[in-house]
């Protein structure tokens, strides 16, 4: 029997009611005064806590900024709209990335990424010294891949990862734009590599490198490096991903190896047309302070969790069970692209899928 599929929800897509993110009225004044005032606290402390943030941020303008002007993808200021938001996250990064490791741990441990690292050991060490990097590139990327499909396909997920789609300008300091709790993505994959037999060291140096590199992939710079196209991901890979247009919506996972979304049916990266517009379609309010709290509207509020902790336990149970477990299973078997979608729209992509 032949059956047509329906299009699974697109948390990218769905069309909510616009929120008001601030008080109204002369609340208003006061939001924005407390908003500034806990922001500039937060880029304190983190020049504090970590002083080399201030010749960071220097380097990576000399170091981009040049390419984006003499190679310029799309025409934009270097003072385009919601810079300032970007330019916050990249001076709170020391508090940010606190935050995230503080996070990531416990994230790690329960997404259980290790089980199947420990699975793997033993194959793992069969690997001749030699190919022990490759192997790791290969296997980090691939839980990367996962995760990273996740945090865009299941909507509990994606409220935290929807932050750093939501700006509409890819350059040099988009890329800071993350929520702390975004920063958890990278967790399972440590995890599982370390379980596998992989080394601290070269854990941590690929998850540096991949956030030094992923900096460089939001330059707004036009290079399309067509022969790399299925070997390393480029600027143009990364910028399809961040796209929101028809087609290319929830595509171009990988960090490192455009190879899994090759295998997984999720790469995008047509022949006729370069991407156009950035950003989400929902309602992701402007401003660091807000952005933060933003992915956390609605949840219980923790002290509850402290006060009534068996009650609190069954609930995340339920939601686990319930919400983020089918969640994670209907975006695991949703329908490959099609090699020949290059192109399509998204709408006529899934009416098109079958199912024998
Ligand atoms: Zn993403
Ligand atoms: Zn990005």
């Amino acid at each position: 029997m032949t059956t047509i599929i329906t299009p699974p929800q697109d948390p990218r897509v769905r069309r909510v009611q616009p929120r008001r993110h601030e008080p109204a009225g002369t609340n208003r004044g006061r939001w924005r005064l407390l908003s500034t005032v806990l922001a500039g606290a937060i880029i304190t402390i983190s020049l504090l806590f970590e002083r080399s943030v201030v010749l960071l941020l220097p380097l990576f303008f000399v170091l981009i900024v040049p390419f984006e002007k003499l190679f310029p993808r799309h025409d934009q200021r270097l003072r385009r709209p919601q810079v300032a938001t970007d330019m916050g996250y990249a001076l709170s990064g020391p508090v940010m990335n606190f935050l995230s490791v503080l996070a990531a741990i416990p994230v790690g441990i329960l997404s259980l990424a290790w089980l199947p690292g420990l699975a793997l050991r033993p194959l793992v060490d069969l690997i001749p010294p030699a190919a022990m990097p490759l192997v790791g590139i290969a296997l980090f990327d691939l839980a990367i891949y996962w995760t990273h499909r996740w945090y865009h396909e299941v909507p509990f997920l994606w409220r935290f990862h929807s932050v750093h789609h939501s700006t509409e300008h890819l350059d040099w300091v988009s890329g800071f734009r993350n929520h702390p709790l975004d920063g958890t993505l990278i967790a399972p994959a440590f995890f599982f590599l370390l379980a596998a037999g992989f080394s601290t060291e070269f854990t941590g140096a690929l998850a540096v490198v991949q956030i030094v590199t992923g900096l460089f992939l939001h330059a707004n710079v036009r290079w399309l490096w067509r022969p790399l196209h299925k070997v390393v991901i480029t600027p143009e890979f990364h910028h399809w991903h961040h796209a929101n247009e028809p087609g290319a919506i929830n595509s171009n996972y990988s960090v490192f190896l455009p190879a899994w979304d090759l295998l997984f049916g999720t790469y995008f990266m047509p022949k006729d047309r370069r991407p156009q517009r950035y950003g989400v379609s929902e309602a992701v309010p402007t401003g660091m302070i807000a952005q933060l709290r933003y992915p956390l509207r609605g949840s219980a509020n923790p002290l509850r969790m402290v006060r009534h902790p068996i009650h609190g336990a069954r609930a995340v149970g339920r939601f686990v069970r319930h919400a983020l477990l089918p969640d994670l299973w209907r975006s695991a078997r949703r329908p490959r692209r099609p090699s020949h979608s290059e192109g399509l729209d998204e709408g006529s992509l899934w009416a098109t899928m079958r199912t024998v």
